[in-house]
């Protein structure tokens, strides 16, 4: 999508610093880091939110799941970790493509502000 900033990220227009990637999902550090380790984990498809899930996109959010862990693993967040995404104003959603943040690295507190 144009002037869509994950977009241009995924097709390699804008520099990002990659961590993992397949021919459909694309993972990469935060540029402002909560935690030791923060990803943000993208479908290359352009979806606003999970807002705009359907069951369409069952196999991209699997693979998603999937890479999280695996990039949990990686990261080496053997004391746990947490997976958000934010959905439009009120939760803090500041990109509108979709993203899963991986948060780890430190201990968490519950509920988020
Ligand atoms: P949101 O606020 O939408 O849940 O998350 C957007 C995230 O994208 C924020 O954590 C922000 O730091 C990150 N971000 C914004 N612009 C860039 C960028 O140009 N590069 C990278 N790597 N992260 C970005
Ligand atoms: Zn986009």
């Amino acid at each position: 999508m144009a002037d869509c900033l994950f977009c241009k990220i995924a097709q390699r227009e804008l520099e990002a610093d990659v961590v993992y990637e397949t021919g459909a999902v694309l993972a990469f550090r935060d540029i402002a880091p909560v935690a030791p380790t923060h990803v943000l984990l993208i479908p290359k498809e352009h979806l606003a939110s999970v807002a705009d899930v359907t069951t369409a996109h069952g196999d991209v959010l699997v693979e998603m799941l999937a890479a999280m862990s695996s990039l949990a693993e990686s990261e080496n967040l053997t004391g746990g970790y947490r997976i958000v995404t934010n959905v439009g104003s009120d939760a803090g959603q500041s990109v509108n493509h979709l993203h899963w943040h991986l948060i780890g690295g430190r201990k968490m507190e519950w509920p988020p502000g």
